[in-house]
């Protein structure tokens, strides 16, 4: 799937225009997903030396992005800072401001992988009191 990835608020801890803590999970869930064939767009308001301090804040945990606020690394969606933002072609847009609000990343993990709702994904966490109260990655860290 092509997933459209905020940065603050969703992969780090809303600061700007400075880079929040990483979000517990962000990094390793993204880079999960890549490994498993997701290609993953960076989706931000950030511009500028801004936006090059985020890809740069990931790119030094190993995580780069197939595309920056674009559909493909090519494409120039905006002519001048003050252009909209066109609308990615994304089958999935993980932010920060979701409806709900961000789930932690292990139930974004299972979301996509299992292609659930996170309606879905709750319903498969009622009567399994372990799996309600750890993270999917705390889960997959404690058994290893
Ligand atoms: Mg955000």
């Amino acid at each position: 799937m092509i997933i459209a990835v905020d940065f603050d608020g969703t992969i780090v801890e809303h600061r700007y225009p400075h880079i929040g803590k990483e979000i517990p999970f962000a990094i390793v869930t993204l880079k999960q997903l890549q490994a498993e064939h997701h290609q993953l767009i960076l989706w931000t308001v950030r511009e500028g030396k801004l936006l090059d301090e985020a890809v740069e804040f990931c790119r030094e945990r190993g995580l780069e992005f197939y595309a920056v606020n674009s559909n493909y690394p090519e494409e120039q969606t905006k002519e001048t800072p003050s252009t909209p933002c066109r609308k990615l072609k994304a089958d999935l847009f993980i932010d920060d401001r979701n409806v709900g609000g961000l789930p932690d990343w292990g139930a974004v993990y299972e979301m996509v992988t299992h292609r659930w709702s996170y309606e879905r994904y709750l319903q498969g966490l009622q009567g399994n009191e372990e799996k309600r109260k750890t993270s999917f990655w705390k889960r997959l860290i404690s058994s290893k």
